[in-house]
């Protein structure tokens, strides 16, 4: 029978004690965060949230070490996405560090690195079933969407096993938070539904990071010529020395004209959205030639014009796609090995509580020559 008088039971009770103190400090600690919060149109603040915590045996909570801004997200700012609601905490790209764990997650255990997918996917519905994890029935984007998101201190990660990469705890983190959203977009909605092959000519319609995220993966199929197309002379000139063979800037020149020119007037074997306005979506139609694809990425918040006069014979096919992420451990491979450096991406870097200041920066993102910010939470 154990009695306090028992010396040896008496320290341990002490010891648990003094632990349990430590936990409740610990917790008390614990129970708020700092975190980006969505409060309507044009307001959003830095300010204190409740600690995300464990709701499903699947879900992991992600102390975030880096995270970014998503041009998505200035959408949000704005309205644009109904979606998400007064209060929601936004973001949906970072790495960190697993802090607490569900019991049904096999992947990972509390202390791994982990790359944050901008997609949750349970893995089991019939659309993870098919590899299209962005319409997952209980995941698809939701985080910093219907779900609180990245741009935090914390964040919860439902289905953790299927939306969660392991990353090594040395790796380039900068680097990988470029694999939570736009390399595979770029990649998956850009280059593999616009079917880029070695010799075609393709143009790259917007040259923001999405727009170069696909001027980067495209490499990998050795197109002859990368034409890209903006009105931004300093994106146009970073798209230069990315691997673009020809710039055109259609703020001062005629866009179609030139392309034609380059085309010796058959238009482009591909031509990629990467913007998401009617101008841009109509002017990849007017140079997209015979047999061609049209791959659209941009998000779009008002209808297009579909020229059937014009595409009806010219055997086209245009692709939409919102990312799958299945792409994600591939392009991970081809970052880790150096092939593909989309470091080249980030051009501000901030401490994650400078988050309003990186909106500022991310926002006029001409002015600031800025293509991808990064915040760094403190340890
Ligand atoms: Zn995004
Ligand atoms: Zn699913």
């Amino acid at each position: 029978m154990k009695t306090i008088a028992d010396p040896i039971e008496a320290k341990k009770m002490i010891i648990s004690s003094g632990e349990n103190q430590k936990e409740i400090e610990n917790h008390r600690n614990s129970k708020t965060m700092k975190a980006l919060v969505y409060h309507g149109p044009g307001k959003k603040a830095w300010e204190d949230k409740p600690r995300p915590v464990i709701k499903e045996p699947t879900d992991a909570i992600v102390k975030i070490l880096k995270t970014t801004i998503c041009g998505t997200d200035l959408h949000i700012m704005k309205g644009d996405v109904p979606a998400v609601t007064d209060g929601r905490i936004i973001g949906h790209e970072g790495v960190g560090i697993i802090e607490d764990i569900g019991n049904a997650v096999t992947n990972f255990k509390k202390g791994d690195h982990v790359l944050i997918s901008c997609i949750t996917s349970c893995g089991k519905c019939e659309y993870c079933k098919k590899a299209m994890y962005s319409h997952c029935e209980k995941g698809g984007w939701i985080l910093g969407n219907l779900i609180d998101g990245c741009q935090a201190e914390y964040v919860r990660i439902p289905f953790a096993d299927n939306s969660l990469y392991p990353i090594p705890a040395d790796a380039d983190e900068e680097a990988l938070v470029m694999l939570s959203d736009i390399l595979p977009t770029g990649f998956e909605c850009g280059v593999l539904n616009g079917q880029v092959k070695p010799g075609d000519t393709i143009a790259i319609v917007g040259a923001g990071p999405i727009g170069l995220a696909v001027l980067l993966t495209s490499q990998f199929y050795t197109p002859a010529k990368i034409i890209v197309i903006d009105q931004d002379e300093n994106r146009l000139n970073v798209a230069k020395t990315f691997g673009a063979t020809h710039i055109i800037n259609s703020g001062k020149e005629n866009a179609v004209e030139k392309v034609m020119s380059i085309t010796n007037g058959k238009g482009v074997e591909t031509a990629i959205e990467a913007v998401g306005i009617a101008a841009t979506f109509e002017l990849c139609e007017e140079i997209i030639g015979a047999g061609g694809h049209i791959a659209n990425i941009g998000v779009h918040g008002k209808s297009v014009t579909l020229h059937m006069e014009t595409l009806w014979s010219k055997n086209i096919t245009i692709t939409t796609r919102l990312v799958d992420t299945v792409t994600t451990p591939m392009l991970y491979k081809n970052v880790q090995s150096g092939k593909l450096d989309p470091k080249k991406l980030i051009t501000h870097r901030f401490k994650l509580d400078q988050i309003v200041e990186a909106y500022e920066a991310f926002g006029n993102a001409a002015k600031e020559k800025a293509l991808k910010v990064i915040l760094t939470n403190k340890e």
